[in-house]
């Protein structure tokens, strides 16, 4: 292949499924045993806030213990980027912290970040490792009731669009990893590349259904460090 001159990669829960962190709509619709709608919407929030709270916590405390670590596609990611003489963008929809760890440089959270808390009243965003709710004080208005997980829900708005909208229109390779294409305006990134001519790649377990250029099957944690390697070595 030519070597590309620009890439944007997107992540999605595939990629850390290897490092013990369960995918989302692998179970139908459920995300750890709960549907979506409960745990994952402002609405959901609303009607049952101690059950949002609870379920977070949780994913946080799972993603602290010391099994939890970056896995050799973290890895692979990370050294590319720090190998790569050309542009580069790690753009994630995942609410882990494995990217970073494994040495990525400032992935764009397009879903927030398990380990932040947003207060509901001055938008401010605090680093969070224990666990929080309802009855927590927030540290800007020392209330109670004013804090929440600053994860991205159905029916909100992405973080960070515009740079990634300017990044995919300046991109002459896109590579989607571990992501099944449901999640909106995520799907949508390949589309959006092409138009502008960018050669995409879907990097999956499995056959997703999604519209790519080409598409490599397998295991995360093979199928990425080849691939990246391949690209630096053309
Ligand atoms: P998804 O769960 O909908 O899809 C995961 C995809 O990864 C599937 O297509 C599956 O075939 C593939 N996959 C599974 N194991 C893989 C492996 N070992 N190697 C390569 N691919 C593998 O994920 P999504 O598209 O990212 O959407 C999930 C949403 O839920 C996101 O918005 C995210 O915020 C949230 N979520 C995040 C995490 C996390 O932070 N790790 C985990 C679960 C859900």
């Amino acid at each position: 292949m030519e070597k590309p001159k620009a890439i944007v990669v997107l992540t999605g829960a595939g990629i850390s499924a290897e490092s013990g962190i369960k995918t989302f709509r692998a179970s139908d619709g459920l995300w750890e045993n709960h549907p979506v709608e409960e745990v994952a919407t402002p609405e959901g929030f609303e009607r049952n806030p101690q059950l949002v709270y609870e379920f977070y916590n949780q994913r946080r405390q799972h993603l602290l213990t010391k099994d939890v670590k970056p896995n050799a596609a973290h890895t692979a990611l990370a050294k590319f980027e720090h190998e790569f003489s050309g542009s580069f963008l790690l753009v994630t929809q995942n609410i882990d912290n494995l990217h970073e760890r494994a040495g990525s440089n400032n992935p764009l959270h397009m879903h927030g970040e398990l380990l932040k808390m947003r207060c509901l009243n001055s938008q401010m965003v605090f680093d969070i490792r224990e666990n929080f709710d309802y009855d927590t004080k927030c540290q800007c208005c020392r209330s109670p009731g004013n804090l929440r997980p600053n994860v991205v829900w159905f029916g909100e708005m992405p973080f960070h669009m515009h740079q990634i909208n300017n990044a995919l229109e300046a991109c002459d390779l896109f590579v989607a990893i571990g992501t099944s294409g449901n999640v909106y305006p995520a799907s949508g990134f390949s589309q959006t590349a092409r138009n502008r001519r960018a050669h995409t790649v879907e990097l999956n377990l499995e056959a997703t259904g999604s519209s790519f250029d080409s598409h490599l099957y397998g295991a995360a944690t093979k199928v990425i460090p080849n691939y990246f390697k391949q690209i630096l070595d053309s």
